[in-house]
């Protein structure tokens, strides 16, 4: 086969499908491209890659052990990375985009106000007694409970 063949070979190989006459004039099929941002690289399909990198304080996980995907709530929030690393068994994870209030001890189901008190917390032990040692509540944290581990949502 002369090297002009080839290439003619080559051509038609390399262009759309029902051109496979047409020669070199037809460009090539162009490579599917994925729906990534810029700044993704294309790793990312429909902006799941934003997610990836993102952190979020409520994920879905799926398992293929489970019968439906089950929600956790992280804090600090977690990348997709360090949430399938705490869930081993997990095969995906979704963000749950949701309005989430923010964390502190005014948006803490721990968060007691016995008579005229400013607020006091119940849900943990390694705050000061509220008034002498031995009461059951305790001083709020000085950030508001905005890095509190212990922080639970209203229900
Ligand atoms: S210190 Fe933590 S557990 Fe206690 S009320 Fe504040 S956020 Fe809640």
């Amino acid at each position: 086969m002369a090297l002009d063949d080839l290439l003619s070979t080559l051509e038609r190989q390399n262009g759309t499908s029902g051109t496979s006459d047409v020669l070199a004039d037809v460009p090539p099929k162009p490579a599917p491209t994925l729906g990534g941002t810029s700044g993704t690289s294309g790793t990312s399909e429909n902006g799941k890659g934003e997610a990836q990198a993102e952190a979020f304080p409520v994920w879905l996980i799926v398992c293929p052990d489970r019968r439906r995907p089950f929600e956790v709530h992280l804090w600090p929030p977690a990348t997709l990375a360090e949430v399938l690393a705490l869930y081993p068994t997990g095969t995906d994870a979704q963000p749950v985009r949701q309005h989430v209030e923010p964390r502190s001890c005014r948006t803490c189901r721990y968060l007691k106000r016995p008579g005229l008190s400013g607020g006091l917390c119940a849900g943990r032990d390694d705050l000061p007694h509220a008034y002498t040692a031995g009461h059951p509540l305790r001083r709020l944290p000085d950030d508001g409970g905005a890095s509190c581990g212990t922080w639970e949502a209203l229900t």
